[in-house]
């Protein structure tokens, strides 16, 4: 799993900007329909919130009047801030792998693109396999 930005299909295979819209837009529409999918997308993507919840409830944001905001409390935020936004990317791309990367796969297959199901590898016509992550055929239907 890439964690910067999802593996869509392989860095080989080049398809125009409006065919790639229209593939997000298939895939788009094919993860609605799967209630699975969505409900797991969104369940993976709150759980960086429920962690910040848990935290505030643990460690209280408190202000006291008589000494004002500190250097050190502004840093302690912006790092929080930083660390919450990291574990929320980390959660949107694992969601992202799990749910939504299969629809993409599957809406450029579906316009005849050879890529294997599994990774993503552009597949030639005569293999079995996956060069790749070694997928058989019968299971990339
Ligand atoms: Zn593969």
């Amino acid at each position: 799993m890439n964690l910067i930005w999802p593996k869509f299909h392989d860095r080989d295979y080049r398809p125009g900007h409006l065919f790639m819209m229209r593939i997000h837009l298939l895939a788009n529409l094919s993860m609605l329909r799967s209630f699975r999918d969505t409900g797991l997308f969104l369940l993976i993507s709150l759980i960086p919130v429920a962690i910040l919840l848990l935290m505030l409830s643990v460690f209280p944001l408190t202000f006291d009047a008589t000494t004002g905001v500190s250097g050190s409390i502004v840093i302690l935020l912006l790092l929080g801030l930083l660390a919450f936004y990291l574990v929320q990317h980390v959660a949107f791309m694992v969601a992202m792998d799990l749910t939504y990367t299969p629809h993409v796969r599957n809406a450029i297959r579906r316009q005849g693109v050879p890529i294997c199901q599994h990774c993503g590898q552009l597949l030639h016509t005569d293999d079995v396999t996956c060069p790749e992550c070694g997928l058989s055929s019968g299971q990339l239907s």
